[in-house]
């Protein structure tokens, strides 16, 4: 009962949610494979072989994976498949790109967005934006999840010693091609990777106040930016800042919600941070049900007053 888990890199290193993902997968108690596809991909691939807990990394090198196109690494991982009885990935965009062409080609139901392992074929995945948590079985012979990499502490990046196996790629399915990549450049941390994120919401009024008000305090604390989807909507921030259902899903060790109410779809994206603190003028807003520590106040007063006495 061997796993295939699909990594996810950046053509420099591993991402940390594949380090979550294999933490998943090891919780089923089965050897795991880790499959690194791309170009030029050797020195990621001795890099991932210290990943703790790993059997085999798989390393499918070839000029048409170099961008990711879910269609060619479908192609790739549909080679292995036969070979596992579980393909784990992790639920990020490179994630959700893959693996539902992964199931429906196995023609099997993907369990997607798992936060907890309850069994070999059972995992807990949550419905209706996180207020429900669903415990679900799957009945097919083979199954494909994709994992909420901040439920799962990662493995360690070291202490292991897998071994490197080079596999033969599919040619191109010539069915998409590159077009281009735009990337936001951040002299910030990462928002999902971050270990302090400071987020403000519509109550923030404008994206010059967001700037002028956040960054400051961001910058002291070495945080990630975030945003509610209210003030990504009112074009305070590009919608790379937002957290929620239908934005990133965060869990920080301390998460600064800033002139957001706490809506059911905002909490969704972060509610599982260790700690959550609200700055609100409404002593009634539903953020407070979440916070560990509120402050009622006008963010405009407090968040310069907070940033300087940091
Ligand atoms: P508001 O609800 O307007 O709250 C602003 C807050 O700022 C208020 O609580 C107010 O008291 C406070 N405030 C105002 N001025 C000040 C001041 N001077 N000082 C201090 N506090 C002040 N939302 C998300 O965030 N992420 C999502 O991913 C997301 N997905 C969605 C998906 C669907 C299908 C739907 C229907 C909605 C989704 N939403 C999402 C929207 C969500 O329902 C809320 O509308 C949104 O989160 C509200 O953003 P907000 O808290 O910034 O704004």
């Amino acid at each position: 009962m061997t796993i295939l888990v699909i990594g996810e890199h950046d053509n420099t290193s591993i991402k940390p949610a594949t380090l979550s993902t294999i933490a998943a997968a090891q919780q089923i108690g089965a050897e795991i494979d880790l499959l690194i596809a791309g170009s030029n991909v050797q020195e990621i691939a001795v890099s991932a072989s210290s990943i703790a807990g790993i059997r085999r990394i798989l390393v499918a090198d070839a000029v048409h994976l170099a961008d990711g196109l879910a269609e060619n690494l479908e192609a790739t991982v549909m080679q292995l498949a036969h070979h596992y009885r579980h393909v784990f990935a992790p639920a990020t965009a490179f994630g959700k790109n893959v693996a539902p062409r992964i199931a429906a080609r196995l023609d099997v139901a993907q369990i997607s967005e798992v936060t907890a392992v309850e069994a070999h074929d059972t995992f807990q995945r949550p419905i209706y934006a996180g207020s429900v948590l669903a415990s679900v079985q799957s009945m097919d012979a083979q199954i494909v999840v994709t994992v909420r990499a901040t439920a799962f502490d990662p493995v360690a990046a070291t202490g292991g010693h897998a071994e490197i196996e080079q596999i033969a790629v599919p040619p191109e399915r010539g069915v998409s091609r590159f077009v281009g990549r735009q990337v936001t450049e951040l002299d910030r941390p990462e928002l999902t990777a971050a270990r302090i994120v400071v987020s403000g919401g519509r109550g923030l009024g404008s994206g010059e106040n967001y700037q002028t008000v956040l960054a400051p305090l961001a910058d002291k604390l070495g945080a990630a930016l975030g945003a509610s989807r209210a003030a990504v909507d009112a074009g305070f921030v590009s919608n790379d800042y937002q957290v929620g259902q239908t934005g990133k899903i965060v869990a920080p060790e301390l998460y600064l919600a800033i002139g957001i109410s706490g809506a059911i779809q905002h909490l969704a994206g972060m509610k599982d941070s260790k700690v959550i603190v609200a700055i609100n003028k409404d002593a009634e807003a539903p953020i407070f049900g979440v916070a560990d520590y509120g402050l009622v106040g006008d963010l405009f007063t407090v968040v310069p007053e907070l940033t300087q006495a940091v």
